[in-house]
C-alpha cells in the first residue's frame, strides 16, 4: 500500500545495518537508491545489488559524510545520475565507548564530526536543489541518547541531542518550500554497531529496560522511515518518531 514510484532516495550510512534496511524497503516500494557509504566498498555494492535486484535503479556512491567536499561530489554526481533527489535519509552515525574522565579528543571530535556535521553536510547540498522544486523529504536518523542521554557515551549522546534540534529547527524553516523535516530515533537495534553489547554481560541489564524485552531488527527500523518518506505522513513534519520498544520511558 505505500508506495514510493518513480521517487530517488539518498540514503547515507546504507551499506549495511539500518540503512542497508531501509534501502531495501524503499527499493520494495518502487524507489531508486543512492548508497552511501565511507569505507566498506564490498557491503555497499551487495547491497547495490540487492536493491537492483528488486527492481529499481541503485548505485553506490563512497563519501564520508563528514567531509563537505566528498559530500557535494557526491550529491552532484547523484543528481546528475539520476534527476533528481526526493528523499534524504541521514542515517550514518558512529557509536563509541568514551569516558568524560578519560576522554579521547580523537573519538570525540570524529563522533561530532560524523554525527553533527555528517547530518548537515548532506542537508545543505540536498536542500537548493529541493527549494528549486519546491518539494522534498528529510529523514535524520537520532537515537534515545539524544533524548535521554547515555553513560560513558556523552559525545555520541550530545550529537544525537544535535541531530534532533538540528530536525526541529529545519521543519520550520523549510515548510514554506514544501520540504518536510522529521526523524526517527531508534533505541537498541541488533546491528554491527550494537552486536557486541547485546552479547555481553551487559546483555541482560540493557534488555530489562527495554518494555517490549529485545532488541528491534533493522527491518523494524525501515517501516516508520518508509512512512515518514511517504505519502501517509504529508502532515507531519518537525516530528521525532520514536522506535525503541518503548526503552526511551525507562531509561
Ligand atoms: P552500523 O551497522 O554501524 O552501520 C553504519 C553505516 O554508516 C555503515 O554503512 C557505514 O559505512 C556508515 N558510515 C559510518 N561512518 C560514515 C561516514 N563518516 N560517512 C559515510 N558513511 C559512514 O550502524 P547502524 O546500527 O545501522 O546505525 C545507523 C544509525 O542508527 C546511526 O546513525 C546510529 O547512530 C543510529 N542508531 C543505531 C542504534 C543501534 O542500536 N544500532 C541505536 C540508536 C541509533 P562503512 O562501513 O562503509 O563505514
Amino acid at each position: 500500500m505505500i508506495s514510493l514510484n518513480g521517487k530517488v532516495a539518498l540514503i547515507t550510512g546504507a551499506s549495511r545495518g539500518i540503512g542497508r534496511a531501509v534501502a531495501m524497503l524503499f527499493a520494495k516500494a518502487g524507489c531508486d537508491v543512492i548508497i552511501n557509504y565511507r569505507s566498506d566498498a564490498a557491503a555497499a555494492e551487495q547491497t547495490r545489488s540487492k536493491v537492483e535486484a528488486l527492481g529499481v535503479r541503485a548505485q553506490a556512491m563512497a563519501a564520508d559524510v563528514a567531509d563537505r567536499a566528498q559530500v557535494d561530489a557526491m550529491v552532484a554526481n547523484a543528481i546528475q545520475t539520476f534527476g533528481r533527489i526526493d528523499i534524504l535519509v541521514n542515517n550514518a552515525g558512529i557509536w563509541k565507548h568514551n569516558p568524560i574522565y578519560n576522554m579521547s579528543e580523537e573519538l570525540l571530535r570524529e563522533t561530532l564530526d560524523v554525527n553533527i556535521l555528517g547530518t548537515f553536510y548532506p542537508i545543505m547540498a540536498v536542500v537548493p536543489h529541493m527549494m528549486a522544486r519546491k518539494t522534498g523529504n528529510i529523514i535524520n536518523i537520532s537515537s534515545t541518547a539524544g533524548q535521554r542521554g547515555e553513560a560513558f557515551h556523552s559525545p555520541y549522546a550530545a550529537s544525537k541531542g544535535a541531530v534532533i534540534s538540528l530536525t526541529k529547527s529545519l521543519a520550520p524553516e523549510l515548510a514554506e518550500y514544501h520540504i518536510r523535516v522529521n526523524c526517527v530515533a531508534p533505541g537498541w537495534v541488533d546491528t554491527d554497531m550494537s552486536h557486541e553489547a547485546l552479547i555481553s554481560d551487559d546483555r541482560e541489564n540493557i534488555l530489562h529496560l527495554i518494555p517490549l524485552g529485545r532488541a528491534g531488527t533493522a527491518e523494524e527500523l525501515a517501516g516508520p522511515v518508509l512512512f515518514l518518506a511517504s505519502e501517509l505522513s504529508t502532515f507531519i513534519t518537525g516530528e521525532i518518531l520514536n522506535v525503541n520498544g518503548g526503552a526511551v520511558l525507562c531509561g
